[in-house]
C-alpha cells in the first residue's frame, strides 16, 4: 500500500485528542447497553428550544429571494452585510456602547472566529484560564504559541485576576460569563484586566457567548472604560437566539485598537479576505431578524426557560450545602464533587441517578474534582433531574 510521504503538521500532532465528550459518550453508551432504559443528559451546551419565528420567517423569505431573478445574491461581503452590521450597532447602543459598522465583522460562529483570530497577531504568550472553553488552548497549540495558564480555584471563584502576570504584552482570552464555570466578572474584576492590558500593552480577546444571561454582571467588555483601546469582543447568536444549528456571530474590533501602528480590524479584514467568503445572505437575514424587537422578545421567551432551570437547580444546590459557582450569569453550574475525582463522580451519578454531567477535568487540570451541569435542557427534564438529584443526595 502506498503512503503519502508528507508528515502531519507538527503542531496538530501535538494536540491532545478531544477526549472529553467522546469519553462521555462512550461511558454513557456502555451504561445504556448494560442497563437499558434512558438517561438525562445535563452535560450539553446545545440549545433545547427552537429559534424564534421572526428569524425563521426572515430566513424563509430570504431563501425565496435567492430563487428570484431580480433579487438573488452571489458571494456576500466577507465582513458581512451592512443591514446586519447596523442591527449589531443598535444592539451595542442598547448597552450604552457607541460602535460603528466598520468595526463589526460578521462570522459563521464564535468558535471559528476565536479559533482563527490569533493568526493575525505575533506569537506573544497567550494567557488562558484553567479550566476553560478548550478552543483557545487548542488553537494556540495549532499555531505553535506558548500558553500561560492561570488556575481557577474556590478562592478566586474560578475567575483569576492578572496579579500573577509580569508587566509585558500578552494575548489574553477572557470568557465572562464563563464556560465551563458559569462564573462572571463584576465590573471591578473586569476593570482589573482592562487596566492591566492598557498598562502592559496586552490585547484582550473577550468571548461573551453567554453575555445575554449576565444578571447585573457586565454583558460586554466595553462596559469598562478604556476597553476600546485594548479589547476585541466575540459575540455569538448561538445561545442568545438559539442559532447553534444556524451559525452566525460577530467580532467587534474598535477603531482605537492599533497594532504596529495599524488598526487591528485591517488585519482581520485581510485575513478574512484570504480565507473566508462570508456568511450566507439567508443566515444574515435571520440574524438581523433575531436582533429586531420581535426577534428579541421571542428569544427572551426561550431564554426564560433556561433561566427558570437555573433558578430550580440553584435552589436545589443551595439546600445541599455543596460548593458551587455559576448558575446566575450563565446556564452552567460548576460544582465540587462531594468525593472522588471528576470521572469517579461522573460514573456514580450516571449509575445511581441516570444523569449525565460533564467532568470538570475535561476543561483543564484545575477542573479536577469538579463537574458541570448545564441548564440547556427543557424545563420538564430539568425538574426530573432535580428529583433524581434529591434522591442521589438523599435530601
Ligand atoms: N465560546 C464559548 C465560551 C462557548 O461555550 C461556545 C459554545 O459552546 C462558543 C464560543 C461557540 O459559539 P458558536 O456556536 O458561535 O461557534
Amino acid at each position: 500500500m502506498s503512503e503519502v510521504k508528507i508528515g502531519p503538521s507538527k503542531e496538530l500532532a501535538l494536540l491532545k485528542n478531544n477526549y472529553l465528550f467522546s469519553e462521555v459518550r462512550r461511558r454513557t453508551g456502555e451504561f445504556l447497553a448494560e442497563n437499558g432504559g434512558e438517561v438525562l443528559n445535563m452535560g450539553v451546551g446545545d440549545i433545547a428550544y427552537p429559534i424564534g419565528r421572526s428569524a425563521a420567517e426572515a430566513m424563509a423569505r430570504a431563501s425565496l429571494e435567492m430563487a428570484d431573478n431580480e433579487r438573488f445574491r452571489g458571494y456576500p461581503p466577507e465582513g458581512g452585510y451592512v443591514f446586519l452590521k447596523e442591527a449589531v450597532v443598535c444592539d451595542y447602543a442598547l448597552k450604552g456602547v457607541k460602535a460603528d459598522c466598520e468595526e463589526i465583522f460578521i462570522g459563521e460562529g464564535s468558535k471559528s472566529d476565536a479559533g482563527c483570530f490569533t493568526e493575525i497577531l505575533d506569537k506573544s504568550e497567550v494567557v488562558i484560564f484553567n479550566p476553560v472553553y478548550p478552543v483557545y488552548a487548542d488553537s494556540a497549540a495549532m499555531q505553535g504559541v506558548a500558553v500561560r495558564l492561570l488556575d481557577g480555584n474556590k478562592e478566586n471563584g474560578f475567575m483569576p485576576a492578572p496579579d500573577a502576570l509580569e508587566n509585558k504584552p500578552y494575548i489574553i482570552w477572557l470568557c465572562s460569563p464563563s464556560n465551563p464555570t458559569g462564573a462572571a466578572f463584576d465590573k471591578d474584576g473586569l476593570k482589573q484586566w482592562v487596566d492591566f492590558a492598557l498598562k502592559s500593552g496586552s490585547v484582550i480577546l473577550y468571548d461573551r457567548a453567554y453575555g445575554v444571561f449576565a444578571d447585573g454582571a457586565p454583558s460586554t467588555v466595553y462596559a469598562v472604560d478604556g476597553a476600546e483601546g485594548c479589547a476585541v469582543e466575540f459575540c455569538s447568536f448561538s445561545k442568545s437566539a438559539g442559532f447553534t444549528g444556524v451559525r452566525c456571530s460577530w467580532v467587534r474590533i474598535p477603531k482605537g485598537l492599533k497594532v504596529g501602528g495599524r488598526w487591528l480590524g485591517q488585519l482581520w479584514a485581510r485575513r478574512q479576505s484570504a480565507k473566508f467568503n462570508g456568511v450566507s445572505y439567508v443566515i444574515q437575514r435571520g440574524a438581523e431578524a433575531a436582533l429586531s424587537e420581535n426577534g428579541r422578545r421571542e428569544s427572551e421567551e426561550v431564554l426564560e426557560h433556561y433561566r427558570r432551570n437555573m433558578r430550580v437547580l440553584g435552589a436545589f444546590l443551595n439546600k445541599t450545602g455543596i460548593w458551587y459557582t455559576g448558575g446566575r450569569h450563565s446556564p452552567y453550574f460548576w460544582i465540587e464533587c462531594p468525593k472522588g475525582s471528576s470521572w469517579q463522580f461522573f460514573d456514580r451519578l450516571l449509575k445511581k441517578a441516570r444523569i449525565v454531567c460533564t467532568p470538570g477535568c475535561g476543561f483543564g487540570s484545575a477542573g479536577e474534582g469538579f463537574f458541570r451541569l448545564s441548564c440547556f435542557t427543557t424545563e420538564e427534564k430539568c425538574a426530573e433531574a432535580v428529583r433524581r438529584l434529591e434522591n442521589f443526595f438523599s435530601l
